[in-house]
């Protein structure tokens, strides 16, 4: 693996080009290192609302590690010849970091989704990854009046080296980014509705239509009132072309740009 990942800038928006594995191999660099790094699973609705929306864009920019969530980045890094090698989906990817807790000895805290949710999804990956150790869960709330509160729910935990956020973006990015420094946690990772799945309460599409790109036509089906949400995509796409029309680079390849190290190997 590089020292540094080469990444892309699509739309003003820094995406890293790692694989899971890659991505694994950071996180435990990051939880080495015992210093705060925040992880941003980045797809097309983040980079079409990170381009009104400055300070989510900085703070994704500022991330040490920004992974290809949505397929669409990978869509459009191909077709302007930039390809990004893996598709690195958030859920998959806080699963994985579930398992590393459980390999490693290192400790998960859940944090948001509906009361109750974080607990389930917490006592359903201890069953399937026995030995992880789950430092806590609660619900809570992104509401900058409470972090101060929320903070210390966290800490009350003792050591947590990885803390899963369900917000829904950019609230969940937002709250990491504003709190991280005073939590100190090795790895913070926002992850939508994840808990939603791994608590059971709502199913994730079947493998053969994530593995077609059709994730977001189950999500449709199965929660129409996204409908707006998924405009997203066509919204990124419309934005990439603009681009092209007026000769802006809609991609541009970061190797060895400074932002990439942020993190890494701290
Ligand atoms: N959520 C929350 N508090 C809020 C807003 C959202 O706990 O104020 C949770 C919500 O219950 C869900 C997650 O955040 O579990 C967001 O899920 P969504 O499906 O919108 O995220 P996506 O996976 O699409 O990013």
């Amino acid at each position: 693996m590089t020292s540094r990942p080469r990444s892309l800038a699509i739309l003003g928006v820094r995406v890293d080009d790692v694989t899971y594995g890659e991505a694994l191999e950071f996180s435990r660099r990051f939880i080495r290192s015992g210093k705060p790094h925040l992880l941003v699973t980045v797809n097309t609705e983040f980079v079409v609302s990170a381009q009104k929306d400055a300070r989510f864009r900085d703070v994704i920019n500022t991330a040490a590690l920004s992974v290809p969530d949505g397929g669409g980045l990978l869509l459009a890094g191909r077709i302007f010849g930039f390809p990004l090698r893996e598709q690195v989906r958030g859920t998959d990817l806080a699963d994985r970091l579930a398992e590393l807790c459980a390999l490693e000895g290192h400790r998960l805290f859940l944090l948001g989704a509906a009361e109750g949710v974080a607990a389930e999804a917490g006592r359903r990956l201890s069953t399937k990854y026995p030995g992880l150790q789950v430092a806590g869960t609660y619900g809570g709330s992104p509401d900058p009046g409470r972090d101060a509160e929320m903070v210390a729910r966290v800490r009350q935990a003792g050591r947590v080296d990885v803390l899963l956020v369900a917000y829904g973006a950019p609230a969940q990015e937002l709250w990491i980014a504003r709190n991280l420094e005073r939590l100190g946690t090795p790895v913070a990772m926002g992850v939508g509705g994840v808990f939603d799945y791994f608590s059971g309460r709502v199913p994730r599409a079947p493998k053969w239509m994530r593995d077609l790109g059709l994730e977001w036509l189950y999500r449709l089906v199965r929660q129409p009132w996204r409908w707006r949400r998924q405009l997203a995509l066509p919204r990124f796409a419309l934005t990439v072309l603009w681009s092209v029309l007026r000769r802006r680079q809609a991609i541009v390849s970061l190797r060895g740009d400074p932002l990439v190290c942020g993190g890494e190997g701290d």
